[in-house]
């Protein structure tokens, strides 16, 4: 049996049919993808940021149907890193670092742009029956956003800059404002920017950021100016984590960092459970966050779309 997929070979992504309908292996669950999410990373993927062929994808909901019974016909979303268990890593409770890990859509697995994936089955988390598949699509990232929490404690007393107002930026800035720290998020969008407004969250464009004021700084631009802002942002002793990716290499000025002895974090993936409670509970709001979307079949628009200024998050829906 054939199925329909986004396949990125050599720069090129492609509307395939006649893929395979994946074989679980032991241990493994069969998923049939409802929705899937579009993100940054897909896009330098497909812009050749890092070398992978197949198919792309990682943010997704699906249902079960071949695996453990308890799950069959669950709707589910999965983790994306696939580990082994054995490794040093694995051993210290650190598993997204395995060494010998394959990544969902990222790093040798086929992804969750297409009518079928396989997963772990230890990766798999049921979606709450309150929680819509749409909204459901977005755990991944909301679990990324909290990672932050799980390395940086927050209290109300910390300063916190958040720079970027895209998909990434914005879902940072909920969930930080959640801890009830002193938030200020920048940006270059007005409407973006509004979204948080929305909220209550305190916003502004660059220059509203005050060197040397706050705590702690969040990286959300994948961008040399974003991170110039979160720099000079922080005090002596601040922290800044970066929670984007960057294209090429970036040059910083290492002495500061020394003179002010600021902590730089890395920040990827995160906490799946915490992620569907915060959307059980409706703490986050995707609505203004969603700006289209497409059937599989029509994926190379969607990326397209999801490639334009402005636009935020891209879905795609697998079913017919
Ligand atoms: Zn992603
Ligand atoms: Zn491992």
């Amino acid at each position: 049996m054939a199925m329909k997929g986004l396949w990125l070979e050599n720069n090129q992504l492609q509307l395939r049919t006649d893929l395979e309908i994946p074989e679980p292996p032991p241990g493994e669950a069969l998923v049939r993808v409802l929705r899937a999410g579009i993100c940054n990373t897909d896009i330098e993927l497909l812009r050749g940021y890092y070398p992978y062929t197949g198919i792309l994808g990682h943010e997704f909901v699906g249902v079960v149907e071949q695996g453990p019974e308890n799950l069959i016909n669950q709707r589910v979303v999965g983790e994306i890193n696939a580990v082994c268990g054995k490794c040093r890593f694995c051993r210290r409770g650190q598993p997204t670092h395995c060494e010998n890990r394959t990544v969902l859509g990222i790093v040798n697995r086929h992804g969750a742009f297409a009518e079928y994936l396989c997963l772990p089955i230890e990766n798999l988390h049921p979606v709450p029956e309150n929680v819509s598949t749409e909204a459901a699509t977005f755990t991944e990232p909301i679990a990324a956003a909290l990672e932050i929490q799980q390395q940086v404690s927050l209290s109300s007393d910390d300063r916190v800059l958040v720079v970027g107002d895209g998909k990434l930026g914005q879902l940072v800035a909920q969930t930080l404002a959640l801890t009830g720290c002193d938030l200020l998020v920048v940006g270059r969008h007005q409407q973006k920017l509004a979204n948080l407004e929305a909220r209550g969250i305190k916003t502004g464009l660059a220059d509203a950021v005050i060197d040397s004021a706050f705590d702690i700084s969040v990286e959300c631009t994948g961008n040399p100016e974003g991170f110039a802002i979160a720099r000079r942002a922080l005090r002596p002793r601040g922290t800044l984590v970066l929670k984007s990716t960057y294209a090429g290499k970036l040059s910083l000025d290492a002495s500061s960092l020394v003179v002010d002895e600021i902590t730089l974090i890395g920040s990827r993936c995160g906490p799946f459970p915490a992620a569907l409670e915060l959307l059980a509970n409706g703490k986050v709001d995707l609505q203004p966050l969603i700006h289209a979307c497409y059937p599989l079949s029509q994926g190379l628009g969607a990326f397209e779309n999801a490639q334009s200024r402005g636009v935020l998050k891209v879905l795609l829906e697998m079913s017919n």
